[in-house]
């Protein structure tokens, strides 16, 4: 038996879709009414398949189901991989009504959503995410892609899912680690525009870090919940959906200096949003004692308040350079003018952000 903890609507006019967030779902939950065809192909990885490929089969019943299993990691997430789901799409003769299913992270979810967005043009496509950070973060909004040797996720497209199941049981296999990371994006939600979420983060923090169910099937719905509604508002990041990057300009150079895997995406993004209340108080636009409830709800959750060892300011000015949200040559951050209030700015003053990178490094 499953049970649905809560259900909320990704509202895009046409290509709305659920995100159903519950206990036992794997397994157990029918996902055929979201299938229009009679094939499935799921896409998951070598670590995910031992644990949940099983179940995810029999979210279809009555289906014809296809596996491709890809190697384990975003050092995959290129062509070369990609390919390896075409192929096998080609080989069982896939056609235009096949639904591509995502079993795995967010790297598998993003591989298997640009897939399905190139696959005969396009073909439906289902997001059964299975780390914190992909629950809370890239199954929702459409997002998909691969990365290029020149620069990560610099190729893809949009392509919404017809629906997004999340099992919280899946959780309990994570590393630790893993879950920080995923709780960094949480965070972050609250910092950039939802002050009651984010004192209800104050007051939930170790109960998310023990994975207590009830508290994580909150979280993870006030997370979704707070990106559907920015992704409603500008699904193609024309504006606000910039805010969703709060720590990432930062967080990018930590994880590019560190060199990928080394530094968790979410590990990065923690200290990136320390650096970015440091320097919102630098600005002279939240308080001190904002900036301090930031750090110590970061830190409660198992992530680093420093950068790697060794990095240098001039190694963020180089790396933060080429950030995908700068205008001819000028570095845009996202700050907050008030906790629950984050914004974009080219604006910051060079001593301020200066005094920041000083700060965070050793
Ligand atoms: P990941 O997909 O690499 O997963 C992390 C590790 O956990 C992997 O080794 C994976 O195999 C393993 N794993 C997955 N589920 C597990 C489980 N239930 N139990 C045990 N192990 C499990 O990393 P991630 O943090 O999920 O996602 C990071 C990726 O997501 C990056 O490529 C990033 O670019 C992308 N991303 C995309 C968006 C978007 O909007 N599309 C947003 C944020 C991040
Ligand atoms: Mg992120």
């Amino acid at each position: 038996m499953y049970q649905v903890l809560k259900e909320l609507k990704v509202e895009l006019g046409d290509r709305s879709y659920p995100i159903v967030i519950g206990q036992g779902l794997l397994g157990a939950y029918d996902l055929t009414p979201w299938v229009s065809g009679s094939q499935v192909m799921i896409v998951t990885n070598e670590t995910v398949a031992p644990l949940y490929l099983e179940r995810a089969k029999a979210c279809f019943p009555g289906k014809s189901v296809d596996v491709v299993t890809l190697p384990d990691g975003e050092k995959f997430k290129d062509w070369q991989t990609l390919n390896l789901i075409f192929d096998r799409l080609l080989e069982r003769r896939h056609s235009r009504k096949t639904t591509l299913a995502a079993l795995g992270g967010g790297v598998i979810g993003d591989m298997a959503g640009f897939a399905a967005a190139c696959y005969q043009r396009g073909v439906p496509f289902i997001q059964m995410p299975t780390t914190l950070l992909s629950q809370v973060d890239s199954s929702v909004g459409g997002k998909t892609g691969i990365n290029h040797p020149l620069g990560k996720n610099m190729v893809g497209a949009f392509h919404q899912p017809n629906i997004v199941l999340i099992d919280t049981d899946s959780l309990t296999t994570l590393p630790p680690r893993e879950v920080s990371a995923g709780l960094a994006e949480v965070i972050k939600y609250g910092l950039i525009r939802d002050v009651p979420f984010l004192e209800w983060l104050e007051a939930n923090m170790d109960a998310l870090v023990r994975l207590e169910p009830e508290a994580i099937g909150e979280a993870i719905f006030r997370s979704c919940q707070c990106k559907a509604d920015v992704v409603a508002v500008d699904e193609r990041e024309g504006g606000l959906r910039a805010i969703l990057n709060l720590g990432h300009t930062f967080g990018h150079a930590i994880e590019t200096y560190a060199g990928y895997g080394n530094w968790l995406h979410g590990e990065a993004v923690g200290t990136g949003m320390m650096m970015a209340s440091d320097l919102s108080l630098r600005e002279g636009m939240i308080s001190a004692s904002d900036h301090q409830r930031a750090v110590a709800l970061i830190c409660r959750a198992g992530l680093p308040g420093r950068a790697p060892k060794g990095m240098t300011p001039d190694d963020f000015m180089s790396l933060m350079a080429v950030d995908k949200k700068n205008v001819d040559g000028n570095l845009r951050l996202v700050l907050m003018r008030a906790l629950g209030d984050a914004f974009v700015t080219a604006d910051a003053q060079p001593d301020n952000l200066r005094k920041t990178l000083l700060e965070f490094i050793d």
